[in-house]
């Protein structure tokens, strides 16, 4: 079986994990987390990042951090894995899910600049969606796939409302969108996740990346107990939301190859584009002007969710993963009682998606392989 995504661990992974356990840094200290958020930093292109346990902790103490609490809407695209709603849940908050442009599969910025002009009022300085006279606390883009979604549009309607924005960056680390770095759109904070099927892993893991050093102490704080000083003071309710020097010492020799990784999924990516585009009924994933996307996951979108459920069982029987991917979070039992917009598009797109492996160890061979099955599919 040739899985959709797996980490290639060749570099300089074991020799580090070894170094932790000689030097006994094995826990939430040590010399690779503070590295490692360097190299995250720099990576994305922002001032600093905070490594935390993974994306979803990540995004939890993100929105925590610009102020989101109970009671609170978030405003999230529908279609996206369910961490980035969970992350809204934890805080006691609740997703106001939007539909997504087809042309991107992200956020919708007309929609969302129409929403919130048609759908919200000022009561005391505090922006309140009129349907539930809940309070809209920020603006949480998804950049799905590894693709950033049309963010100066975004940030200009988030700065007209007032609202931060956390961007669900978890899978787009390499990715630019108009020739800046995925970290560096205007978002407040962005996050971005190391688990074992993303480009670059750490185990499992995620860090919180950003431009305003402040708040990325606060957030260091938080996410480490909200302890003050040697004695056990804490000055607020705090997480355990640290990563291990071991997670760290993994994620280290992953980043020291990023280049490398996110070239990989690009070959791949473009490899899927050129000759899926000769089968019939299948199109490439979208590839708007503003963005280079990190390739996370490549394959196709389908004419038909027929077409999309045949082409899986095919590839299932020639010996490749291929599933259904995120199903929209209006249609997941946590959600459905969520405010929404009409999801024209979600509704359109989720099950013609096709993701085919694309682990940056993926051979031209394997990939000519899956590609055979698929034209042999479709004729
Ligand atoms: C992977 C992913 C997450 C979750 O990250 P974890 O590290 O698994 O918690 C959140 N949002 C999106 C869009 C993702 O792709």
């Amino acid at each position: 079986m040739i899985p959709l995504a797996i980490p290639d661990l060749s570099g300089n992974e074991a020799r580090y994990l070894q170094e932790c356990v000689e030097s006994n840094f094995v826990s939430s200290v040590g010399p690779f987390v503070d590295r490692f958020e360097d190299m995250v930093g720099d990576a994305v292109g922002a001032a600093a990042a905070v490594a935390v346990s993974s994306g979803t902790t990540g995004l939890h103490a993100a929105l925590n951090a610009v102020g989101v609490g109970p009671g609170d809407l978030v405003i999230l695209p529908a279609y996206t894995f369910i961490a980035s709603a969970n992350a809204i849940s934890h805080c006691g908050a609740k997703p106001w899910l939007f539909d997504i442009d087809p042309d991107s599969w992200t956020l919708d910025v007309n929609l969302l600049k129409e929403s919130l002009e048609a759908e919200t009022e000022l009561q005391d300085g505090r922006l309140i969606h009129r349907a539930s006279r809940q309070r809209v606390a920020a603006i949480m883009p998804v950049y799905a796939f590894g693709l950033p979604a049309d963010m100066n549009p975004i940030i200009e309607t988030a700065k007209a409302f007032s609202l931060p924005v956390v961007a669900d960056a978890a899978a787009a680390a390499g990715a630019t969108y108009k020739g800046r770095a995925v970290g560096d759109l205007g978002a407040d904070l962005s996050v971005f996740s190391f688990n074992g099927n993303k480009t670059v892993t750490a185990g499992g893991g995620g860090a919180i990346a950003g431009h305003d050093q402040a708040l990325l102490d606060r957030i260091r704080h938080l996410t480490t107990t909200a302890r003050v000083g040697p004695d056990y003071t804490h000055d607020q309710v705090g997480f355990n939301y640290r990563m291990t020097n071991l997670q760290a010492a993994v994620g280290c020799a992953q980043m020291e190859r990023f280049d490398g990784l996110v070239a990989a999924k690009r070959r791949i990516r473009e490899n899927y584009d050129t000759r899926l585009a000769r089968i019939p009924g299948l199109a490439a994933f979208p590839a708007p002007p503003w963005a280079e996307s990190a390739c996370w996951i490549s394959g196709a979108i389908c004419d038909t969710e027929q077409l999309a459920a045949s082409a899986r069982k095919v590839l299932i029987a020639a010996g490749f993963d291929a599933k259904l991917f995120w199903k929209p979070m209006h249609l997941q039992p946590p959600y459905a009682d969520a405010p929404a917009t009409a999801q024209t598009h979600s509704n359109e797109i989720w099950k013609r998606i096709l993701p085919l492996p694309n682990s940056t160890s993926l051979t031209q061979d394997e990939q000519d392989l899956i590609i055979d099955a698929l034209v042999a599919s479709a004729g």
